[in-house]
């Protein structure tokens, strides 16, 4: 049993900062020191491919209020990366030489976006994770930039081009699959944002990918594309997807295996945890090893992980949510809560494609996984809790149909005709 007086947190962003909360909130009273490589005060991610790249909120709006302390009495390494962790020695090693003795670790640093080899060098290459990535966007459409390539129709790549065409700048966006989104919405969803893309006036290039940048004269790139057609623009903004950061646990001898590798009470080892996009750990309510990339999963998780630190060695409690994630494209907010993959069945139960505000339900050996809606916020809350309870696929459409079937005034009922 390790005696919990000093705690060191690594990643000062949103599941790191919900842990060091949770610790107190809990009453831990001895240290918490959080190490975080990034020179600001820990902010929000969301707004930053919304609000922040449209110009709508300057930078302080992002800033997260448990950034400011408010009486957390934490000891902040902020600018200063960890480069190494020794379990035996029980340290996490410092960029600058130092070294952070811990009782226990909360591992919470994240993801870095991937980016297209051989473009690094290039100037007007962005890729969208930071406030610094944010910022450099913006200040790129504030100087004139008027045509921008987004690669990669994922969240990010679709939220970016929504915010760009609400700039005015022309956008052309680039995806290997045959639908934005098709990856974890499956073909049919993708095409509905497909439309809503084409109908902003995105020249959305599918099918395809990115060959090579290279620049022109004047700072402009060429983007050539696999189906050798080019594009030219000012800006290119890649949105293929992240890496989990776990670079400087390389040595630790911790599990890793496309992030930390944690038991299912989000346990990477005696007096270690991890949480948020870095964790990987086997949620039982889905049957399945998952690394989630979602805002509300690195509050839930960052909590759930500090109180596992706090339970010691006793047997932790099964970490089991029902992923959730919203995306604001256009007027149209997009959510979907649960766990779908692109070979799920899906029914429409309510409203229609066609009109751009729906719901539709994922389903796999007879369960509910998966509610998505567009603009139709209430039903994925309740549908959320209902897959939480293990909701049958026939028992949702039985709901359903009995629903319509209440709203629909019958022929008893109807008022004798004229
Ligand atoms: C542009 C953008 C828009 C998004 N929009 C949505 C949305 O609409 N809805 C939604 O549900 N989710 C959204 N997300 C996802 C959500 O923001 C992330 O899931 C969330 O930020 C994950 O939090 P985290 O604390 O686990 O990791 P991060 O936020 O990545 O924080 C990790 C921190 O650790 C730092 N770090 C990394 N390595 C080290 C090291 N070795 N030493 C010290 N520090 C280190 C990093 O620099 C970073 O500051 C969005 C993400 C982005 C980037």
């Amino acid at each position: 049993m390790h005696t919990l007086e000093r705690i060191v947190i690594v990643g000062a962003s949103l599941a790191g900062l919900r842990a060091a909360e949770t610790l107190r909130s809990e009453g831990f009273g001895g240290s918490i020191t959080l190490v975080g490589d990034e020179v600001h005060a820990p902010y929000d991610r969301p707004p930053l491919s919304k609000e922040v790249l449209r110009g709508d909120w300057d930078a302080d709006r992002v800033m997260l209020a448990a950034g400011a302390d408010e009486g957390l009495d934490l000891t902040w390494e902020r600018g200063v990366a960890a480069t190494g962790l020794d379990l035996e020695d029980r340290r996490v090693a410092l960029a600058d030489g130092r070294t952070l003795p811990f009782d226990g670790l909360v591992i919470a640093s994240g993801a870095a976006p991937r980016r297209i080899p051989g473009t690094e060098h290039l100037r007007g290459v962005h890729t969208l994770r930071t406030l610094d990535d944010a910022l450099a966007v913006r200040g790129a459409i504030d100087a004139g930039a008027e045509r921008v390539v987004v690669v990669g129709a994922g969240f990010i790549g679709a939220e970016v081009a929504a915010s760009c065409r609400a700039r005015g700048v022309e956008v052309t966006m680039v995806e290997p699959l045959p639908a934005p989104l098709a990856r974890v919405l499956g073909p049919a969803m993708g095409e509905v944002v497909a439309d809503l893309h084409r109908e902003h006036g995105v020249d959305l290039r599918v099918g395809t990918g990115v060959a090579a940048v290279t620049e022109a004269d004047a700072g402009r790139l060429h983007v050539a594309l696999t189906d050798e057609t080019t594009v030219e623009a000012d800006l290119v903004v890649v949105g293929i997807g992240v890496v989990p950061n776990t670079g400087w646990l390389h040595e630790s001898g911790l599990l890793l295996e496309d992030g930390v590798l944690c038991d299912e009470t989000t346990s990477a080892g005696p007096g270690v945890v991890a949480c948020g996009d870095v964790a990987r750990w086997p949620n039982r309510l889905f049957d399945e090893t998952m690394r989630v990339e979602h805002w509300e999963h690195a509050l839930d998780m960052g909590a759930h992980a500090a109180r596992r630190l706090l339970a010691g060695d006793g047997p932790g409690e099964p970490f089991t949510p029902v992923p959730f994630f919203w995306s604001d494209q256009y007027d149209r907010k997009i959510q979907l809560a649960g766990r779908v993959r692109p070979a799920d069945q899906i029914e429409v139960v309510a409203g229609s494609l066609e009109e751009r505000k729906f719901c539709a339900l994922y389903g796999r050996d007879g369960r509910v996984v998966g509610a998505l809606t567009m603009n139709m916020p209430g039903r994925v809350i309740r549908y959320r809790r209902q897959i939480a309870d293990g909701l049958r696929w026939d028992d949702a459409l039985a709901a359903v149909a009995e629903a319509v079937a209440a709203s629909v005034p019958s022929a008893a009922s109807a008022p004798p005709a004229p």
